[in-house]
């Protein structure tokens, strides 16, 4: 299974080749637009239409966001796994249950 370090390299390489000028407030504009696409999907949903199409557009959204994000981490100088692994050790120590207000902190 390729992890997110390897799936980073071979973006950025694919980055370069594809968007060698791109800037870097760019693919967070893109990451915008895909979450906006994933809140449409929800609302599709909630509003009991193309339920069908929704389903498959938010699978789609999500892939989408994924890669914008490293797109900015790439553009960014951003370690993408290295992120999400030192937030989820912050995060995964709350506890919401045992302290509604603080989590635990
Ligand atoms: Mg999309």
């Amino acid at each position: 299974m390729t992890t997110i370090a390897e799936m980073q390299a071979e973006h950025s390489r694919w980055l370069s080749h594809n968007f060698p000028h791109q800037r870097n407030h760019e693919p967070l504009l893109g990451l915008m637009e895909e979450v906006g696409e994933l809140a449409h999907a929800h609302l599709k949903s909630a509003q009991g239409i193309r339920e069908i199409d929704a389903e498959l557009d938010k699978v789609d959204a999500i892939g989408d966001i994924f890669i914008y994000l490293m797109s900015y981490c790439n553009s960014n100088g951003v370690d993408l796994e290295k992120a999400i692994a030192v937030t989820w050790d912050r995060v995964r120590t709350r506890d919401w249950q045992a302290d509604p207000k603080k989590g635990g902190e």
